[in-house]
């Protein structure tokens, strides 16, 4: 399964591991399960500290568990986690065995506080850039609250789950066996919808800012730029975002950037936000701004509403909220996104193989889009 360069790689990560990993097979007689333990056993060859079992029970199969020694952690793939998947993989490894994630020491206690059971389920396909995002997310959630399980399931592999489900779309998220989410998400947005008090915590606590110098309603490459034009003249600026990095986070491949030669959305907007936190941007994410009331007084302040109900105010607002998927407005086109309806052949193609599509637009993404899957019986307008 593995070629030597990713057996090389892969030992050398790890060299990090701290404790004993384990990694507990369920298997039946498919094909997909001697692929499994083959990868499983590869995995457990490079270090001491990974061990292998296959005498695992759970319903699923073929999947497999990665815990800590000694411990039940609920990181679970009902997957071969190669492709975009791969990552994932060597994650959970690492997380399962001690290494400490990247993550505010805030948002970890935030997790672990967690009350209540959790069992997330994610059907995903290792062809989706969009999916790593939420699996590792729930992956890391999972290693750091014992309450909470995941499972990162690989839609082709369960085609019987995926049909009774009507799933039809990637990354499709479902929590105690109702669906919660579909497409990319990050912890904040997942903590935001099942930590009920955080919404009134994050309310008191933007309550208490001060007024803004310059206020930035929108966190994608216009926003993050006007920051840090503003916080560089020793101005007091602030970004308020629904979701810091904005279109940039649902990119993959970004070969425009002059200067980077090529490079993904989701580390671009990581770069984003570490230069406008350079110069000491307050950024606060996971902010819907509702409404605007601009003071009717020369030099006065403008009040922005969030979702939450809190209230920001700035000398200066700066709107720049850029753009978000456009509809055609047919009937059933609400009623059927994410069951049908799809924006993002390269993550959701592997799902419709074989049907019948419709492409809608004729720009170059609509294009790409039409001949990217040969596998399908296709017809573009
Ligand atoms: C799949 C894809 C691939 C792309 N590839 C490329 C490429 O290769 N090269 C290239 O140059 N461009 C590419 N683009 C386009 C590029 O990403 C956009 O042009 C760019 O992100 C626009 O930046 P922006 O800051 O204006 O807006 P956006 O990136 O749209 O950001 C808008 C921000 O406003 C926030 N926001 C909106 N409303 C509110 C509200 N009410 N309250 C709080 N916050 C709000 C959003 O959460 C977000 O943070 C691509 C776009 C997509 C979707």
């Amino acid at each position: 399964m593995l070629d030597d360069t990713l057996k090389t790689q892969l030992a050398s990560y790890l060299e990090r591991l701290r404790e004993p990993v384990q990694l507990i097979a369920s298997l039946d007689e498919r094909e997909a399960s001697a692929e499994m333990r083959e990868l499983i056993e590869e995995i457990a060859a490079l270090h001491p500290m990974v061990q292998a079992r296959f005498d695992g029970n759970d319903a699923r199969k073929p999947s497999f568990q990665i815990t800590r020694a000694g411990s039940d952690m609920g990181v679970r793939f009902a997957a071969i986690p190669m492709g975009h998947e791969f990552t994932s993989l060597v994650l959970a490894l690492l997380q399962a065995g001690g290494h400490p994630p990247k993550l505010e020491a805030e948002v970890i206690e935030q997790i672990q506080s967690l009350e209540g059971d959790f069992a997330f389920e994610t059907y995903m396909s290792l062809t989706c850039h969009n999916c790593p995002d939420v699996v590792q997310a729930l992956n890391l959630m999972a290693v750091l609250n014992p309450r909470i399980r995941h499972v990162a399931i690989d839609g082709g592999l369960f085609e019987a789950e995926v049909t009774e489900r009507k799933i039809m779309a990637v990354p499709t998220i479902y929590l105690n066996g109702q669906p919660f989410g579909s497409g990319r998400m990050e912890i904040g947005e997942i903590l935001a919808k099942i930590d009920t008090g955080a919404a009134a915590r994050d309310a008191a606590k933007l309550a208490k800012k001060d007024v803004f110098d310059v206020l930035i309603v929108g966190g994608g490459p216009a926003g993050a730029a006007a920051a840090v034009y503003a916080a560089r003249k020793g101005i007091k600026t602030g970004i308020v975002a629904e979701r810091f990095g904005g279109q940039t986070l649902d990119t993959l491949g970004i070969e425009n950037y002059i200067s980077v030669l090529e490079t993904q959305g989701p580390k671009f907007a990581a770069a984003l936000e570490a230069h406008a936190r350079h110069y000491d941007v307050d950024i606060m994410n996971g902010q819907r701004v509702e409404k605007l009331e601009p003071s009717l007084q020369p030099g006065g302040t403008t009040t922005l509403t969030l979702a939450n109900g809190a209230q920001l105010k700035g000398k200066t607002v700066i709107l720049s909220t850029g753009a978000r998927w456009r509809n055609v407005n047919v009937p059933g086109e609400a009623e059927y996104r994410n069951k049908g309806v799809a924006y993002c052949p390269h993550c959701d193609g592997p799902l419709f193989k074989g049907k019948k599509v419709a492409v809608i637009g004729g720009g170059n993404s609509g294009v790409e889009a039409a001949i990217d899957r040969r596998a399908w019986s296709t017809t573009s307008r």
